[in-house]
């Protein structure tokens, strides 16, 4: 079945002010580089609507809400709005087209989900606000829509869904969204000794979660070992209905925010092998600090979904969008050339160290494999 890609111009627009991780127009680039790629088909293109007021409170709080929107409006955010819902703050900017794009990002998972109810995938590289809180505005994200696909799919009339978050940082937002509802199941694998710090081996939810905390360095052999050993398992027992993979691209090898130095190589396999272990599946964008390598995860992602070849140098075309990227974070003796000439990382192989050994064989799943 051919995929949904879920995208909105308001994506493309510049956002996080000036001096932030992610003002680097990332997502823009994702979509000039499906653009001039030949990728976007019209025929398999959706574009969400804004939610109201009504919606978005299903998850977050009437009065959060109302700064988020106040702020939008003011364009900055009162002590107090800094003071108790993190907003305005360096973490969380107030900048022009914040409610619209914060909404437009629950929109587009929702209708991700709804796309996929039917049976199918669908790609919202936008969506992966996994930090986002009721109440608070957190880790750079406003609102969390994963949250809201997962709730999506269960309206849609499914008894257990799956959500699993591949981003370096933990998924503490969608956690504790689904921390009391037996009908979701969560696994999370993110970066050993990285904010937010939750996510530990033994934060089981009595068997509903499955949190894997992977050393600095981790690469492709180790990282297939992980979700060999432990991930798939996860799945295969929790016979999910639908699952929503959150592939953030700062695993990668060359961001500035995390220690991991995976390929996208291996990030594509693991997306491609978890959509297909659930009948539904609705992937999502995250993190990604290096416009350069996440670009060219969630292009390729999209190219390889939708059946393309990827493996080849690309057009001139292409190469001028990934030359049009600049980041502050990436100094420039650390910009591999390939990052603006082909999107496929060579696979980062290498042997298994002990302390990945040690993080499986002593794995709380490995000891009492059964589900709640
Ligand atoms: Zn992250």
């Amino acid at each position: 079945m051919r995929p949904f890609l879920v995208t909105h111009e308001i994506f493309r627009r510049p956002a996080f002010g000036r001096h932030h991780p992610l003002a680097t127009g990332r997502q823009a680039a994702v979509q000039d580089l499906i653009e001039v790629l030949g990728w976007r088909d019209p025929a398999l293109t959706r574009v969400p609507e804004l939610p109201g007021r009504a919606v978005l409170e299903r998850f977050h709080e009437p009065e959060y809400l109302s700064a988020l929107e106040q702020a939008d409006a003011a364009g900055r955010a009162t002590a107090e709005m800094r003071e108790r819902y993190n907003l305005g703050t360096m973490e969380c900017p107030v900048f022009p087209g914040l409610w619209d794009r914060a909404r437009a990002t629950v929109g587009g998972s929702m209708l991700a989900a709804e796309l996929v109810l039917g049976g199918g995938m669908a790609f919202h590289p936008t969506g992966g606000t996994h930090h986002g809180m009721p109440g608070r505005a957190s880790g750079f994200c406003y609102l969390n829509d994963p949250a809201f696909a997962v709730l999506r799919l269960l309206d849609g009339g499914l008894a257990r869904v799956l959500h699993v978050d591949l981003d370096a940082h933990h998924g503490d937002g969608v956690e504790a969204a689904f921390a009391d509802d037996p009908r979701v199941y969560m696994a999370s694998l993110h970066e050993d000794g990285r904010w937010p710090g939750t996510g530990r081996p033994g934060d089981t939810l009595g068997g509903r979660a499955l949190n894997v905390p992977v050393p600095r360095g981790i690469h492709d052999s180790e990282y297939a070992l992980v979700l060999e050993r432990l991930v798939y398992p996860f799945v295969r027992r929790a016979e999910p209905e639908a699952i929503v993979v959150l592939l953030g691209a700062d695993g990668l090898a060359g961001d500035p925010l995390s220690g991991m130095q995976l390929s996208n190589d291996v990030l594509w396999r693991a997306c491609r092998t978890l959509a297909a272990m659930a009948p539904r599946a609705v992937v999502l964008g995250g993190g990604g600090y290096n416009p350069w390598t996440t670009a060219r995860l969630w292009a390729g992602m999209w190219g390889l979904l939708a059946g393309h070849d990827i493996s080849s140098e690309l057009p001139p075309s292409a190469q001028t969008v990934l030359a049009g990227l600049d980041c502050d974070l990436v100094d420039d003796e650390d910009r591999d050339p390939a990052w603006l000439t082909t999107l496929a990382d060579a696979p980062n192989v290498g042997p298994i160290r002990p302390e990945v050994g040690a993080l499986i064989a002593g794995h709380p799943m490995m000891r009492a494999p059964s589900i709640a």
